[in-house]
Order: C-alpha cells, then sequence, then structure tokens
C-alpha cells in the first residue's frame, strides 16, 4: 500500500463508469452508522441475525486492510481488502459498502462468493468497523497500524504471512468469546539469568563416576582458547546450543550484561525541550489528513517495535512518506524558496538505490561494530531502534542507526543512552579532507559541519527522543574513522523545527 501523499487527501480516480471520485481519509462525509444500523442492513439482506463472526472479523487488528473512502457523485463509499480466512496465499477480497446521497440507503459488494449479493460476513465486518470508528468520534480513517487500540491476541499470526517466532515468545490462549486473555500458557524452556558462569572440567572433580559430557567440557585451562559468541542470555562458547537458539539479531551488541534494554522513547524528562510555535488554519480535508498522524505514547511504543527492521518493513515507508523525517529535516529548514518542488523532491515517485546507497546500507552493520569494538573499545552496547515518533509533533519522525547505551558516560556526568548515526564514506576516498560534511580544527580534528544536512538530521533525531548525545561516526575503513560525539543544542533545533513546521503546514500537509 504505497500511495503519495498528496494522494491521501485528494486524488482525482476514474472509476469504471468513467465518473470521477475523489480518494480520501475522510470519514466525515460517511453518514451516521450505529451497530444497531448494521443489525438491521444484516437482517434485512439475508433474513440472518447471526453477525458474531463478522464481529469477530472487525476485531482483528488487520484483519481490514487498505481502508479508503471514494466520494463519487451518487453515494461515498468505503474499499478494503481483507485476509482470506482459509487460503493464505490467495490474494485478500475486496469489498466495499456504499451509501447513497439521495437517502442515505446501504449497499454493499464482496470478491468472495457469498458476497456478490451485498451480504457476507466480510461486508458485515466492515460496517461494524465503520460503525465502531464512527461512534468513537473520528472525522478519519486512521493508518492500518495505528487503527486499533482494541487488545486481542489470540489471532496474531494472521497476517500477511506467518512469521517464524521463537518458542519463548508464543503465547498460547484460548480462542473463544468470554475466554480468559490474562491466562495463557508459555514456554518455560529458558530461564534467562542474566549472567550465567561457563562450566569447567573442574566443577566435576567431585563427581565419580563422571557423567559423560564432561569429556567435552573445557578445563579452567582450556577456556582462554575457546571462542565465545553473544547470545541473549550473555557470551557462550561458539557451537553452544543457546548461541543459535538464542541468537542476538545483529543489529544488537551487547558488551555489557548490567544494562540489555533501553528506557522508551521519547524521553518523558524531555518533553519540554521544544515547543510547536507555528499556528495555521487548517481545511477540513487538511484536518482529516493531520488527525491521521497523531499518535499516543503506547502507539508511538508499538509502532517503534513494528518498524525496527527500518527499511524491510512496509509500514515503517508508509509511515515515513506522510512526515518529515529527520534525513530530510535539513533539507527543508535550509529552503529559502521553491517550496511546491520541495514536496515532489521530498516523495519521488520512484525511489532509485544507488550503488552507493547500497554500499552504505550494506556497511552499517559493520561499520557500526567497528564503532563499537574499536572506537568505543568494546565499552558500549548496541540496540536497534525503529521509526521514533514523539506524540508532541507527531508530523515529525526519525529512525536512528542505533541506540547506545554508553559505560564510560556513566563515570561522568552525561547520560549513559544516546544514539549512533553511522555515514560510510564514499567507496575510493583515501581522506576524510575531502569528505563534504566533516571539517577539520587547528588541531587536525574533524568534527560534523554544523550547516550539514546530517547535523540538521542528528539535532532532530535528539529533539524527537528527548536523549542528550548522538555519535556520528564516519566510517572509511577499520582503520580510518572519525567519531565525534555532537550534543543536543536546543536552540538550533526550535529554530530548524520552526522552518519545517511552516512548510509542513503549508505546503506538505494538502
Ligand atoms: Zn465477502
Amino acid at each position: 500500500m504505497i500511495f503519495n501523499l498528496r494522494a491521501v487527501s485528494l486524488v482525482v480516480v476514474i472509476i469504471n463508469s468513467g465518473v470521477v471520485a475523489e480518494e480520501s481519509q475522510d470519514l466525515s462525509i460517511f453518514p451516521s452508522l450505529t451497530f444497531d444500523d448494521v443489525g438491521q442492513y444484516a437482517k434485512k439482506m439475508s433474513g440472518c441475525t447471526s453477525t458474531a463472526k463478522a464481529y469477530k472479523f472487525m476485531a482483528e487488528p488487520g484483519y481490514l486492510h487498505e481502508i479508503k473512502v471514494i466520494r463519487a457523485n451518487d453515494a461515498v463509499k468505503i474499499a478494503s481488502k481483507c485476509f482470506r480466512s482459509m487460503k493464505k496465499n490467495e490474494p485478500p477480497h475486496s469489498l466495499e459498502v456504499s451509501s447513497s446521497m439521495a437517502n442515505n440507503s446501504l449497499s454493499g459488494r464482496c470478491s468472495c462468493v457469498a458476497g456478490s449479493g451485498g451480504y457476507c460476513h466480510h461486508v458485515i465486518g466492515l460496517l461494524y468497523y465503520l460503525a465502531l470508528l464512527k461512534q468513537l468520534g473520528h472525522r478519519t480513517l486512521p493508518d492500518d497500524l495505528t487503527c486499533t487500540s482494541m487488545k486481542q491476541r489470540w489471532s496474531v499470526p494472521r497476517g500477511k504471512k506467518i512469521e517464524a517466532k521463537q518458542i519463548q515468545n508464543v503465547l498460547v490462549k484460548k480462542p473463544q468469546l468470554g475466554a480468559s486473555f490474562n491466562k495463557y500458557i508459555k514456554s518455560n524452556l529458558y530461564s534467562p539469568s542474566p549472567i550465567y558462569g561457563t562450566m569447567t572440567k573442574e566443577h566435576f572433580n567431585s563427581l565419580q563416576p563422571k557423567p559423560l559430557f564432561v569429556t567435552i567440557v573445557p578445563s579452567e585451562q582450556d577456556l582462554r582458547s575457546v571462542s565465545f559468541v553473544p547470545s541473549k542470555f550473555g557470551n557462550v562458547p561458539k557451537g553452544c546450543l543457546i548461541s543459535y537458539q538464542q541468537k542476538m539479531s545483529a543489529d544488537y551488541l551487547v558488551n555489557d550484561f548490567t544494562c540489555t534494554a533501553f528506557p522508551d522513547l521519547p524521553l518523558e524528562s524531555a518533553n519540554d525541550r521544544f515547543q510547536n510555535n507555528v499556528s495555521v488554519c487548517l481545511e477540513a480535508n487538511q484536518q482529516a489528513l493531520f488527525d491521521s498522524l497523531s499518535v499516543t505514547s503506547e502507539i508511538s511504543l508499538r509502532v517503534q517495535e513494528e518498524t525496527i527492521t527500518q527499511s524491510l518493513s512496509e509500514t515503517w515507508r508508509l509511515l515515513r512518506k506522510k512526515r518529515i523525517t529527520a534525513s530530510k529535516f535539513g533539507t527543508v529548514a535550509r529552503r529559502v524558496s521553491n517550496f511546491e518542488n520541495l514536496v515532489s523532491q521530498l516523495n519521488p515517485a520512484r525511489f532509485v538505490q544507488t550503488p552507493a546507497m547500497k554500499r552504505g546500507v550494506e556497511l552499517e552493520p559493520h561499520a557500526a561494530t567497528v564503532y563499537a569494538n574499536v572506537a568505543k573499545n568494546g565499552r558500549v552496547n548496541l540496540f536497534p531502534s525503529g521509526l521514533i515518533i514523539n506524540p508532541k509533533c507527531p508530523w515529525l519522525g526519525c529512525s536512528p542507526d542505533r541506540k547506545v547505551y554508553d559505560l564510560d558516560a556513566l563515570g561522568s556526568d552525561q547520560n549513559p543512552f544516546g544514539l549512533l548515526e553511522v555515514k560510510v564514506v564514499r567507496e575510493g576516498a583515501t581522506s576524510f579532507d575531502d569528505v563534504r560534511y566533516l571539517t577539520k580544527d587547528n588541531t587536525n580534528q574533524y568534527s560534523l559541519k554544523k550547516s550539514d544536512i546530517y547535523y540538521y538530521q542528528v539535532q532532530c533525531q535528539l529533539g524527537l527522543t528527548g536523549l542528550d548525545w548522538c555519535d556520528f561516526f564516519s566510517y572509511m575503513n577499520d582503520d580510518m574513522f572519525v567519531c565525534t560525539r555532537i550534543l543536543f543544542d536546543p536552540i538550533f533545533f526550535q529554530g530548524a523545527k520552526d522552518k519545517v513546521d511552516i512548510f509542513f503546514f503549508n505546503y506538505y500537509l494538502s
């Protein structure tokens, strides 16, 4: 589901009959609808009053998706897709409900076998969903990800495909109406204690006869030559079962096991570090679009969790497209004219990845390891990050390369938690003198130019997350890199943000 931001609010499409229709997320043009109306509709269409199955479809997160409002000359239509119950590899059903302008009468249609007559569980499910949104007072269709605040877990595997999950993350619950969802069965195969010692032959000296496995356990003396690999429970000998059953994603790098979690972002303590100074009057369609961007703290955290694979994630791309993200922050803030063109420049119709960009993406994990183990001497932990949306200004967003826990900052007065931004220097470069965004002072120390978009990017990340520092790591090869710590500059960020906000509300949001 990829569409241009402008297309969301107002695109003119020609539908089959040749009638011109507008597509939007503006739910306010759909007439009011109650659960009772839906029950009446079901009864009228089929004489059937059992709508429990349809109700279940509505309540499943993501079951109905790609929902949009289409305004035609004579009716308001809501189009949607829904997953098939059984044949998950086949394309989803397309369905539509419409309300006639003349008399508000409802009709429906679905691509499933039962749906051609205007009645099937899918259509009724969509009607229930619309009734729910209407009753909650929504004026816009929420984004797929942010749409449901209804928690419900037994159908979690339902989706585009069933993802493999680690056994300890699987919760078994009873898929039954009214069952208690606090009670579930969970694997207790592993009991993670943060620190495990490694057993050696000497531990078994007192046992006679010795268990057979003792023959393959290293002696204390041999332990030094054993290579270790990280797992969720600490470093374990290479070849140990835990090293692959409980392996860490390559985006994690844990050197110190006293800190294996990062605080929730944005930090609550930093809520007042910037203001929203721009006020504008929005038109109805802009307001609808703007409303669809707003997130609660809870949803912000969920977005971070679900977008942690970043560019691999479809949601990440969709959510980014509607917002000004840190990588675009400088381009927008430094712009002085021709803002109309900037809108299309920020969202090109076609995304082209140059070989240089591809190389940067491929080398980033390695560069991050060099940062942690060479530049920082193994004194940091690295955590992956998803898209971070600050609920205070949900039209902005950022996806830092890594979140950093710095042991050495603990000793000083700095917050031990910060960020890492990795830039891979283009292929063939041999000196940092030629690198666009770096500048050298009279002691031959390189630092990031404050006028460069990368400086804007880092300040935007710090502003939105509430953290105080970001290590900017420019990587050429394993021996040549520049690592500078950039501190948050509230005045710089506020000035840039005001400019970005003006652009967003006057040009981008339309
Ligand atoms: Zn159907």
